[in-house]
């Protein structure tokens, strides 16, 4: 019996006409539009997405679908509202994050496996966040969302924009920008099934955004100014009735672990209370400013964020890359994250990306100030160079000064610590950046000064 249904399926198979064993070429699956977004927000950390949620409160009322990304579940930080910590916090922090933007109605919230790292050091944290493994996890969340604008943390070091977490989101979804496009980019998330219940092949589309923009936490103003659209938060929504600043707020309830002392007082407030806490433009009432980082439709700089922005797939375009400043044979210049950020601005064509000049931090006193510098010798001997510091009064230099030897064509990583002095009792008024110079001289000349600008406060993270 069963060699007759053998020889029964041999002759059924034989028989099949040829024309089976051919296939016709299929377009390709449309991808799924409920995951298409007009605005792609990348954040750090749950709650982060309060720096933007007044405009995006405006954007909901213009009908634009937004996602939101977190690059880590924040279970390094504090929590105000119970006993959990670390991995739990994490989860904990998830949830809240994913409530707040229920709450204006944004559903299509992800979480990247970066782990949320005390440091002011984007270089650290991007370390931490295993960089290659979570620039694949953004890159597929851009071809999967499509985003035409992406909106992000500012990337680079200044004094308030002091996480180096948020340096991180800022720099991976401007890498994002630049590769989501590239077919030749993570292939195995652009190339399709070879076989029913593909297990590895994604079958994603490259995805070009179109604008991205960025929100800075800085302390100062003055070099935003004119970089990007401003918006006020205090137009009321079509959509709920309320100011878009108050939109926000209400978003931000969510948030127990992080706020919740804050968030009680509030809960006590009466309407007229809670009315004046727009009126100041610290807070709630604020504008909210962006920093054009770049546009490929073009558009004006301060113009509208969708300025320039019509439906449809745009070409992948390549950065282009500034070219390479011609540098002295010997010469030295900052390291570090300061070092990191003028390569990145030249590898992502942001050219006209606000940077402060001296480069600035803010530092816990008392403490140590670490100043890294690259001390290059492309001359055909070695070369005596001696390193010296300018310090404010009260300020004492460490390890790193005093003369040392470059080898013959050989770039010398060196660095330079300052004892911080204690902060003087409160005099009431705003601490003041201080400024360090780093002097390198050989053969009787300079060749080079490092200069940054310094502000001592009671806490900060670490440099
Ligand atoms: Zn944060």
């Amino acid at each position: 019996m069963l060699r007759f249904a053998g020889a029964l399926l041999t002759v059924f198979l034989t028989a099949l006409p040829p024309k089976a064993m051919a296939q016709e070429g299929r377009a390709l699956a449309e991808p799924d539009e409920r995951y298409k977004a007009d605005i792609l927000v990348v954040v750090a950390h749950p709650d982060d997405e309060a720096a933007v949620t007044p405009y995006l409160a405006r954007a909901l009322d213009e009908h634009r679908r937004i996602a939101v990304v977190f690059a880590t579940r924040g279970s390094s930080g504090s929590n105000e509202a119970g006993a959990e910590q670390a991995a739990a916090l994490g989860d904990v922090r998830e949830i809240e994050a994913r409530h707040a933007l229920a709450t204006l109605g944004i559903n299509n919230v992800w979480f990247l496996s970066g782990k949320d790292t005390a440091t002011q050091d984007v270089l650290v944290s991007l370390a931490n966040w295993d960089h290659g493994e979570t620039l694949a996890q953004m890159v597929r969340l851009v071809r999967l969302t499509r985003p035409e604008v992406i909106l992000t943390f500012l990337p680079g070091t200044f004094i308030g924009e002091d996480h180096g977490d948020h340096q991180a989101s800022g720099v991976l979804s401007t890498e994002a920008f630049d590769l989501a496009g590239n077919p030749a980019v993570f292939p195995e998330q652009v190339a399709g099934p070879m076989k029913r219940l593909e297990p590895f092949l994604e079958n994603l589309r490259p995805w070009q955004v179109k604008k991205i923009y960025y929100f800075p936490d800085a302390d100062r103003q003055d070099i935003f100014r004119g970089k990007g659209p401003s918006y006020s938060v205090k137009e009321v929504s079509r959509l709920s009735n309320k100011p878009y600043w108050r939109m926000a707020l209400d978003a931000f309830r969510a948030h127990q672990t992080q706020a919740k002392s804050y968030l009680d007082k509030i809960a006590q407030m009466d309407e007229a209370q809670i009315e004046k806490m727009a009126t100041s433009q610290d807070g709630w009432g604020a504008d909210q400013h962006f920093v054009l980082g770049k546009s490929l439709v073009g558009g004006s700089v301060s113009g509208d964020v969708f300025e320039g922005i019509t439906p449809g797939a745009i070409p992948y375009a390549r950065p282009e890359v500034t070219p390479e400043p011609a540098r002295p044979d010997l010469a030295m210049e900052l390291g570090g994250p300061w070092s990191f950020y003028a390569e990145f601005r030249r590898a992502h064509g942001l050219a006209n990306l606000p940077n402060p000049e001296p480069p600035e931090i803010a530092l816990e006193a008392p403490g140590t100030l670490v100043i890294p510098l690259w001390i290059r010798n492309q001359t055909a001997k070695a070369q005596e160079v001696t390193l010296s510091a300018s310090l404010p009064a009260g300020w004492r230099a460490g390890i790193g000064t005093g003369k040392f030897t470059v080898a013959a064509k050989q770039t010398s990583a060196a660095r330079v610590e300052v004892s911080l002095p204690a902060l003087p009792e409160e005099t009431g008024k705003k601490a003041e950046a201080q400024h360090v110079t780093v002097r390198a001289e050989a053969n009787g000349q300079v060749i080079g000064e490092a200069k940054l600008g310094v502000e001592l406060r009671k806490r900060a993270l670490p440099e």
